[in-house]
């Protein structure tokens, strides 16, 4: 039995063990992870680590030997498939049981299937862990056409990566524009024009009808992809398919205990769930956030699961804080770095600040007059000065908020 039990071994998980280590927590601390890594970073997934540009060391968060240096229990490569809160214990999938005074739930998710014949092939791939990337780079050296579904951040960093390798890569959307439930539609296209003239056919209103396989005759291999079919009978060639479409939330074993939740498992301000002693964090957390008029909503960010964990490491060690963190959020596609502040859904203006052609401009949103988010493309001042703004819900001229001249920390006064 540990005093905290954290479950998911991943950014969330990580930072709770670490900052439970940093307000001196006196009790037993495990990290329970079903991955076979220390914890690492996730980001650089889609990035630096598919490129190549960075080893997996490099990704760790911290060195493998650290968390048994600080007394953490890191418990690798298993499950918890089932919590009795009773009981205060957790089922593992080797059967065994682990027992808890308190609970972290920090299980992420796992990459949205597919549901079309062919999902299944061999040569597709969800990109969430580091198995995931190294089995799509094995296959790399074999592939001459990828077949992207999916036009969010996650598909765009794996095609602007491997269009550099010189890969012919397809980017299929099903909606009108990339980027669409995250970004307003000056950001869409400047990025879709970005992949097209790196060479990436990028195909909006796509519609896919299913995955084509080639079964090796006597042989005892699996099936593998060699195009996508589309709903309008064109099948493209694919021998590598990435699918980027979203996350499930890892929060059935919560949800089968009786926990409150669907689209994530439901938390409070304090990141409780509606189980005694059991705090959820990161991914999985469905929690009303003040960014987003109070809406019950799952962020998907480093940040997130980051400042959640820290919440509740120091909500555990006896404070009496709420959540309330500004959103933050970057994408790094070719050489353009994307950061994102706030949250823009539910925006009524969108401000074109600079001029898109220069590689370096800013988008701000606006509700009801007042600065909600920016998305800056390599334009880092903007990023920094227009946090305050978004903090602050300032409302400024739009002529000031468009001209690049004035700098944002201006008008946040
Ligand atoms: P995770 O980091 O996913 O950790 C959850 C861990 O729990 C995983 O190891 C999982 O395998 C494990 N687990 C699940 N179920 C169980 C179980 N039942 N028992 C035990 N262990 C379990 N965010 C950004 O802010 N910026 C970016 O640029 C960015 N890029 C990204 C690129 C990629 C390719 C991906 C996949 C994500 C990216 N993200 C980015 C999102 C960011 O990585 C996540 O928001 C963050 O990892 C969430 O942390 P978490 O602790 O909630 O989940």
């Amino acid at each position: 039995r540990y005093d905290v039990l954290i479950v998911g071994a991943g950014h969330g998980g990580a930072q709770a063990a670490l900052m439970l280590g940093q307000k001196k927590f006196r009790g037993t601390v495990a990290l329970r992870g079903d991955e076979r890594e220390p914890p690492y970073e996730r980001p650089p997934l889609s990035k630096d680590y598919l490129s190549g540009e960075k080893t997996f060391e490099r990704i760790l968060i911290r060195p493998a030997a650290f968390w048994g240096e600080r007394d953490v229990a890191l418990l690798l490569d298993r499950r918890v498939t089932a919590v009795d809160p009773a009981a205060h214990t957790g089922t593992l999938s080797d059967e065994s049981t682990i027992g808890y005074g308190t609970l972290i739930w920090a299980t992420g998710g796992s990459p949205r299937r597919l549901s079309c014949p062919g999902h299944d092939l061999v040569g597709v791939h969800g990109v969430r862990t580091r198995a995931d990337v190294d089995r799509m780079m094995d296959e790399l050296p074999g592939v001459t056409n990828v077949v992207v579904i999916g036009g969010g951040y996650i598909g765009l960093e794996a095609a602007a990566v491997l269009t550099k390798f010189g890969k012919k890569v397809t980017v299929l959307e099903a909606l009108d524009r990339v980027l669409a439930r995250v970004a307003g539609e000056p950001l869409s296209r400047f990025y879709e024009a970005e992949h097209r003239a790196h060479g990436v056919d990028v195909r909006l209103g796509a519609k896919v009808d299913g995955l084509v396989g080639f079964q090796p005759i006597g042989e005892d291999e699996p099936a593998r992809v060699t195009g996508v079919h589309m709903a309008d009978g064109e099948v493209l060639p694919a021998e590598m398919v990435i699918v980027g479409i979203g996350i499930v939330p890892a929060v059935e074993p919560l949800l089968a205990a009786g926990a409150e939740g669907g689209n994530g498992v439901a938390v409070d301000a304090q990141c409780r769930t509606s189980l005694p002693d059991i705090f959820a964090i990161g991914d999985c957390a469905a929690h009303a956030n003040d960014f987003a008029r109070g809406d019950t909503i799952r962020l998907e960010s480093v940040q997130n699961a980051n400042d959640q964990a820290t919440l509740v490491a120091k909500t555990i060690m006896g404070a009496d804080a709420v959540y309330h963190a500004v959103p933050w959020f970057w994408s790094n596609q070719y050489d353009l770095r994307l950061q994102t502040v706030g949250l823009s859904t539910g925006f009524d203006q969108a401000i074109v600040r600079g001029t898109p052609e220069t590689r370096s401009f800013s988008i701000v949103y606006l509700r009801d007059g007042k600065v909600i988010a920016l998305d800056c493309v390599n334009a880092v001042k903007d990023y920094v000065q227009g946090k305050a703004l978004v903090v602050g819900g300032i409302a400024a001229p739009v002529e000031s908020l468009a001209d690049p001249a004035i700098p944002l920390k201006s008008l946040a006064a």
